[in-house]
């Protein structure tokens, strides 16, 4: 039987995003904590909506212990807003990680690091494996969007729904913000594939542990520049000279160079890792 707000009751406001607000709330019948988010549909155009519903079907379909779990949505057609019910993450968000370390003047751990590149490899790897046809790329990889649950596992969010809700042609409108984990071939206008998820993915891991991404610079012409060239830092010297490499790998601006999931996880130091983690 489809859910209903009824159903629900709110415990609070997490945050407000780009394309809506996400709330804390409890599931009536058995008390189970989960988070929605609101987001109007009244402005958007017949097809954006008819890609919003594909998406979210889609998104029911993907389950695995490292990506939020969708369970249900719910569309109100009085007030023109749909509500995206998933997986509450009671851990936050890598960027809050990043900032809070930041402003510490602290790093995390090198175990962190291997964790989170192992767990966030192996959710892209469930994306990117999609059967009946198309891979699900998630385009959107950045701090903001991997999360945490309770033991401080990874739960990767937000797929696709960034792209539905904007106009694709545009890479001033595909990125909201300065974009940092942009890839080389899409700084060239090529297309996006399983790869540029690598490249954003390695950006990730370099932010989290360095505190600032490969490529920064002022302006967009200048950060365009600077990832055609692709040169950027050693990591900070307390990490692991595997670890930078591995991270370096991925950020490699030729695509056949960079490493697919597979051979991220063939890694014989990557094994040694996961390995320790079980
Ligand atoms: P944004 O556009 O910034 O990604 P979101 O609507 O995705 O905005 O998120 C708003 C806030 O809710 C953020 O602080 C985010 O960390 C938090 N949030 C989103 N999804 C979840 C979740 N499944 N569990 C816990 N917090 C979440
Ligand atoms: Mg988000």
């Amino acid at each position: 039987m489809p859910s209903t707000l009824e159903d629900f009751e709110v415990i609070g406001t997490i945050g407000t995003g780009s394309y809506g607000t996400c709330k804390k709330i409890r599931r009536k019948k058995d008390g189970k904590v989960m988070v929605w988010k609101e987001m109007e549909y009244g402005s958007m155009t017949e097809s954006e909506k008819q890609m919003l519903v594909s998406e979210v079907n889609l998104l029911r379909e993907l389950r695995h212990q490292h990506i939020v779990r969708y369970y249900d949505r719910i569309i109100d057609r009085t007030q023109a807003i749909i509500y995206i019910i998933m997986e509450y993450c009671q851990g936050g968000d890598l960027a809050s990680i990043i900032s809070r370390n930041r402003k510490d003047g602290t790093h995390v751990s090198e175990d962190f690091a291997w964790k989170i590149l192992i767990q966030a490899t192996l959710a892209l790897k469930e994306c990117h494996r999609r059967k009946n046809g198309k891979a699900v790329l998630h385009r959107d990889l950045k701090p903001a969007n991997v999360f945490l649950d309770a033991d401080a596992n990874v739960k990767l969010g937000d797929f696709g729904l960034a792209r539905v809700l904007q106009h694709e042609h545009s890479l001033a409108q595909t990125y909201v913000g300065t974009p940092y984990y942009m890839s080389p071939e899409l700084v060239n206008n090529q297309s996006y594939n399983e790869k540029s998820d690598i490249w954003s993915l390695g950006c990730m891991l370099y932010e989290l542990c360095a505190l600032t991404p490969p490529f920064t610079a002022t302006n967009e012409g200048d950060l365009k520049r600077k990832i055609r060239i692709g040169q950027f830092p050693r990591l900070p010297t307390q990490y692991s000279l595997e670890l930078d490499m591995i991270i370096r790998r991925m950020i490699q601006v030729e695509v056949s160079m960079r490493p697919s999931i597979d051979s991220i996880l063939a890694d014989s130091v990557v094994q040694r890792k996961q390995d320790s983690l079980n």
